[in-house]
């Protein structure tokens, strides 16, 4: 039934949309896993999975832009809101620079946060700047396009010279959050006051253009149909083929608890995405998607099961250890406390692959992260949310 897109995969052909459209109806989900997984051994021949040592760092949860899918934001004023204080951030860093060692840039913060109006420039590029020269080991891959383009906003600057200020001030590479699913009709349903397709996509070239490193994603399983899936993988596609910046592609499912969006069935039909959605998402991603080397494992998302088993479906990478996570967690779903390095590295092994240290940029790190350290730092350290207190 799928015999002549088996065929335009094995002679390495591109996939059309209507290929995708056909991917996505196969019933036989197995079939897919075995096109998506022969393109990623074709592109990573070794047996192994790759993963990264990192840790997100949520500075702020003050937003005002109300999205329907989100569980993490607290409105401008409101008694929750917080921006952490610097040396709190320090101190986060100091527990993951302990646990992942001093080979420069091989520990990655993931500093993402809400669309804060207190928030300028300048408050990042000096927090930028003092992270860059406090910690070398440390890749700052910080900020959603959707972040970016309200700090340029705020400060009246064009896009460019906006991205061009947070590099020179320490930002290394730019995470593809806030994509959710590029087409404005389904942005208008799930956050309307949220950036246009256009604009996210336009941060992102730039970025490539000024030769930095971005990834791609894709949150599905709302509002959206499966063409509007492959809408969205038709414009990460055309990017890539423009400047080649995106490292990675990473998708995830909607996660409904808490949200407004969840909570509104004239909107949503209350029907969480399967797994076999997300093996099948993921495979027709691999395919379709073939000028983007790698692909991440959601466990934050699906859990460590279905991300392991997404190792044959034409995943390549773990993702990062993740020491904390804010946003999925405030929306239901937290798998982070079972995903300690070493259950990681079993996951990997059991599946047959052997687990390798990456950086940022994918390249392998030899050194290997100490957890003994991560617990001594944590008690010498004040932890996490103590600032959650602290009002922005
Ligand atoms: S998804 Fe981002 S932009 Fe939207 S409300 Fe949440 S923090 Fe704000």
């Amino acid at each position: 039934m799928i015999q002549d897109i088996a065929d335009k995969i094995a002679t390495g052909q591109r996939l059309t949309a209507a290929d995708a459209r056909r991917l996505y109806a196969h019933p036989n989900v197995a079939e897919l896993g075995l096109l998506a997984h022969a393109v990623r051994m074709r592109r990573h021949p070794r047996a192994e999975v790759t993963f990264n040592v990192g840790r997100n760092i949520n500075y702020t949860n003050v937003c005002w832009v109300k999205c329907d899918f989100c569980a993490f934001y607290r409105a401008p004023g409101s008694a929750e809101g917080y921006t952490l204080p610097n040396e709190e951030i320090f101190a986060k860093i100091d527990e993951l620079v302990a646990f992942g060692g001093d080979t420069p840039k091989s520990n990655e913060i993931l500093m993402q946060g809400g669309l804060n109006p207190k928030l300028r420039l300048d408050y990042y590029e000096e927090l930028f700047s003092q992270i860059q020269s406090r910690y070398p080991s440390v890749q700052q891959h910080c900020l959603s396009a959707t972040e970016i383009i309200y700090i340029a906003h705020l400060s009246k600057l064009p896009l460019d010279e906006t991205i061009r200020r947070l590099r020179d001030a320490g930002l290394d590479s730019i995470p593809g959050a806030g994509a959710e699913i590029l087409n404005d009709e389904v942005r208008d349903i799930i956050g309307f006051r949220k950036d246009r397709t256009q604009e996210w996509l336009d941060v992102h070239r730039i970025a490539h253009r000024l030769g930095m490193r971005t990834t791609a994603t894709m949150m599905y399983g709302h509002v959206e149909t499966l063409d509007h899936r492959i809408e969205h993988l038709q414009h990460i596609r055309d990017v890539q083929d423009e400047g080649g910046g995106f490292t990675a592609f990473i998708t995830w499912n909607f996660q409904p608890d808490a949200t407004d969006l969840g909570a509104d069935p004239k909107r949503w039909n209350g029907a969480k995405a399967t797994g076999f959605d997300h093996l099948r998402t993921v495979a027709v991603s691999r395919l379709f998607l073939d000028n983007i080397d790698h692909f991440q494992a959601s466990w934050v998302t699906q859990g460590p099961k279905i991300a392991q088993v997404s190792l044959n479906y034409g995943v390549d990478d773990f993702g990062s250890t993740m020491l904390e996570e804010n946003v999925v967690s405030a929306a239901g779903t937290s798998h982070t406390r079972e995903m300690d390095l070493a259950n990681m590295q079993r996951l990997i092994r059991n599946a047959g692959y052997e687990p390798c240290r990456r950086d940022t940029r994918y390249e392998r790190v030899a050194a290997l992260p100490n957890p003994q350290a991560l617990a001594l730092a944590a008690q010498r350290a004040p932890t996490t949310s103590s600032a959650q207190a602290a009002a922005s």
